[in-house]
């Protein structure tokens, strides 16, 4: 998606240094690296990267999205290998300080131990940028399986925190407000996608029963203004991704997303690209959809970049430090 804007504001949103806080990395996987492994078959662009295209429904997202990842991610070498492609791609768009995901179903599927995972990506952090790395897992993942390492995960080196990933229709289960909890007591930061496919309520759910700061979408709070109130006043921050957004058909346009109304009313967003292997985004397209369908001002723009760094997982001085070069641009 390649929205339509002037060459001064291209040029601001390159310059911006920025930060992308909502990424799934098996949804980064980036293409050339699965047409290393099969040329002829991955030979043409793929139809989901098409600015008007729309998935059916996020079954369908979700499906074409796990066949692809699953032929590329065997090892952690493969993990390895693809951040580093993914991580190169942020340097150049002046991105500065990343969190991204991986996802647990992985160890259950190929039984890859999940702090292996962990290890490769952070390996593959190159100077210039610094990366947070979390663990996702889905609604329904406790099983007897995945137990014993949810419950592990806290004592990891290096993981930053979790993310509850996944179909939103699953019901909440008893296991997670109680992981959840035992993680921030670990230090750990906890995520939660709701809102997206989800009701209001699932965000006051995430915020009041899970305990979560950081809302992965949560645009639909937009239904219930005394849950947009509630995140506002208890200083929760909404990591969107318009362009996902769009292209799942949550929102009918980008000219409709909320965005632009929380932005309005205080409440803190960033923008990040989800994933950007089905949605053919970059993290500058969303700024330039921004601009484009919300009309979102340069000074609107750099605010976006800052809130970003606001809730950056850095020492003050390294805050400090990006701020000021965002005021510089
Ligand atoms: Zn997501």
């Amino acid at each position: 998606m390649h929205p339509k804007i002037s060459t001064e504001t291209a040029d601001l949103i390159h310059r911006l240094p920025k930060t992308e806080t909502h990424l799934h990395i098996e949804g980064a996987l980036p293409y050339a690296l699965l047409q290393s492994l099969d040329p002829e078959r991955f030979a043409a662009p793929q139809a989901c990267w098409a600015p008007d295209f729309k998935w059916l429904c996020f079954e369908d997202f979700e499906a074409h999205l796990i066949e692809h990842a699953v032929q590329w991610f065997t090892t952690p070498e493969r993990y390895h290998e693809a951040a580093k492609v993914i991580f190169a791609g942020h340097l150049a768009q002046n991105v500065r300080y990343v969190e991204t995901s991986f996802h647990a179903g992985i160890i259950e599927f190929l039984g890859i131990p999940g702090p292996e995972i962990l290890d490769a990506i952070r390996a593959a952090v190159p100077e210039g940028l610094e990366v947070r790395v979390f663990m996702g897992m889905a609604r329904n993942s406790y099983n007897a399986t995945l137990a014993p390492v949810l419950e592990d995960c806290m004592t990891w080196d290096g993981l930053a925190g979790i993310d509850l990933h996944g179909i939103e229709s699953l019901p909440l289960e008893a296991w997670t407000p109680k992981l959840w909890k035992k993680a921030r007591d670990h230090g750990l930061i906890t995520k939660a996608h709701a809102g997206e496919f989800g009701p209001a309520a699932h965000v006051r759910e995430a915020i009041e029963v899970l305990g979560v700061q950081r809302i992965q979408h949560g645009i639909r709070a937009v239904e219930d203004p005394a849950v947009v109130e509630l995140a506002i006043r208890k200083g929760v921050t909404f990591d969107v991704c318009p362009i996902s957004n769009v292209k799942l058909d949550v929102i009918d346009t980008l000219e409709a997303h909320p965005i632009r109304r929380f932005f309005d009313q205080g409440l803190r967003c960033t923008v990040s690209t989800d994933d950007p292997f089905s949605f053919g985004n970059s993290l500058e397209d969303e700024y330039a959809a921004l601009s484009a369908g919300l009309k979102f001002s340069n000074d609107e723009l750099k605010q976006v970049a800052k809130n970003g760094f606001e809730v950056a997982l850095v020492d003050a001085a390294t805050r400090v430090g990006w701020m000021a070069e965002v005021d510089a641009v």
